[in-house]
């Protein structure tokens, strides 16, 4: 049998496969477009004339999710169900533990199908939901241009050398997709989650509350993000794109975060303006930085020490510069409640708070200042990784961690040696001023 995207799939297990349904298992790609994972699992349905089961966990435990996050993801959920639903297709929205319910869904299936992680946590929570599955299983990369483990087999150690790997292989990824009817019929499923509400879903779920934004989820949202990008900031991104006060930016991170949109979808919108200076710009975001982010989630084990995910050169340098004098030190909740002496570093935060979002160049201000006025590095990342999963709406996902450790020397050089950063990159006032 040719599997269609046959390159974004990975067999984890053979099993038995006399179940009566097929699985798809929601985690990732939240969305009913340009999603491999579904289009593979209606394909399959359609093959071994099973029905397929849609499934998505609403795990409250889940790591660091809040309120402000959870009601982004469910109006993301509402889409899906609108989605599904057109196409027939029968979908269960469960709240628990994913350990427990996905195993108990699949214990029926005869293929589960799930969507690729690329962080640590994730793909240990998957690991262990294999062991506990007796159906065959596959993966599907489907949140990435280039899958991971096709674009490259190792911890790229910077854009220059992840970007001739990608760029080889970019143009037949672009096109590697397919749309299939669904042929079966509609499972009976019991509606355990009323999302025509999702403030009440909201509220049931009882996890930590953290003022909700403004930001809409959900694949329609995405697409409207998108159109007024294009008509109102895209002819200037490649020029602009820097300029905290002009605004120049897609805001599409936190639907990409989500899965709520493809980035070949994107891409595939971007083409038809036929503005190629900013398309390049802008695949140079979505694709280059935004895969060697994802390539190096997926290959370490975990993201908790700062010192065993930058470069030696960074370590050393910036040890060698601990015990250097702060002209100001902060501790977590001055930086959270945007206490400190400066107007400019303070209304970034502010920003983060309300909107749940800074702008790019700000917040590698936001960063590089955290770790100037913290008493050592471990702790400035501590706090970084604090705030940014708990407030921003695209938070604890690669490009988080990524950017954050930036500000240390991920994938960045050395610099003129300097107080308390050493040799890492430092940032000023100067420029933002002047912007
Ligand atoms: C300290 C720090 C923390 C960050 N935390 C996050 C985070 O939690 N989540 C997150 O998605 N990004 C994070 N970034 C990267 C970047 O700031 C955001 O991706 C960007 O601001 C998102 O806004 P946008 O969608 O309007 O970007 P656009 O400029 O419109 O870019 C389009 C897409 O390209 C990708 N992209 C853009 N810049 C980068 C980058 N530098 N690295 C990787 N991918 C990029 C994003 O997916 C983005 O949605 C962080 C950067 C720093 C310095």
């Amino acid at each position: 049998m040719d599997l269609p995207f046959a390159k974004r799939i990975s067999k984890i297990k053979s099993g038995n496969e006399s179940g009566k349904y097929i699985l798809y298992w929601m985690q990732g790609a939240f969305r009913c477009h340009h999603n491999h994972s579904l289009e593979f699992s209606i394909w399959l349905a359609n093959q071994t004339k099973k029905p397929l089961l849609v499934l998505a966990v609403v795990d409250p435990s889940f790591p660091k999710a809040n309120f402000r996050s959870y009601k982004f993801f469910l109006e993301g959920l509402k889409d899906v169900m609108v989605d599904l639903s057109q196409r027939n297709i029968a979908f269960q929205i469960e709240v628990g533990d994913f350990l427990k319910i996905v195993p108990k869904y699949a214990e029926s299936a005869s293929f589960l199908i799930v969507d690729k992680a690329y962080l640590p946590n994730l793909r240990r929570i998957r690991r262990n939901i294999y062991e506990r599955v007796g159906s065959t299983i596959f993966e599907v990369d489907t949140n990435l241009l280039v899958p991971v483990d096709v674009a490259s087999d190792r911890k790229e150690p910077a854009a220059r050398t992840i970007r001739p790997k990608i760029l080889r292989l970019s143009e037949a990824f672009l096109n590697d997709f397919e749309w299939f009817e669904y042929e079966g019929p509609r499972i009976e499923v019991d509606d355990r989650m009323n999302l025509q509400n999702v403030e009440t879903a909201l509220n049931d779920l009882q996890v930590e509350y953290v003022p909700p934004c403004s930001m809409v989820g959900g694949h329609s949202e995405a697409m409207k993000k998108l159109e007024r990008f294009i008509e109102e900031k895209f002819h200037s991104y490649a020029k602009f794109r820097n300029d905290p006060n002009l605004d120049v930016e897609s805001k599409l991170s936190a639907y990409l975060h989500f899965g709520h949109i493809s980035t070949q979808e994107i891409l595939k919108r971007l083409k038809q303006t036929d503005d190629v200076e900013n398309y390049e710009a802008f695949f140079e975001q979505l694709v280059i930085r935004r895969e060697l982010a994802h390539n190096f989630a997926y290959h370490v084990e975990d993201l908790e020490d700062l010192y065993s995910l930058i470069p030696s050169w960074a370590v050393k340098t910036l040890a060698q510069h601990v015990e250097d004098e702060r002209e100001y030190l902060y501790e977590l909740e001055q930086f959270e409640k945007a206490q400190t002496h400066d107007e400019v570093w303070n209304s970034a935060q502010r920003q983060l708070l309300e909107t749940g979002k800074i702008h790019n160049y700000l917040r590698m201000y936001w960063g590089k200042k955290i770790i100037e006025w913290t008493s050592s590095p471990k702790k400035a990342y501590q706090i970084m990784v604090y705030l940014n999963d708990k407030y921003a709406l695209d938070g604890r996902d690669p490009n988080g961690y990524v950017g954050i450790l930036w500000c240390f020397g991920l994938h960045d050089r050395p610099f003129r040696e300097r107080k308390i950063f050493g040799k890492v990159r430092y940032m000023g006032l100067g420029k933002i001023k002047r912007r």
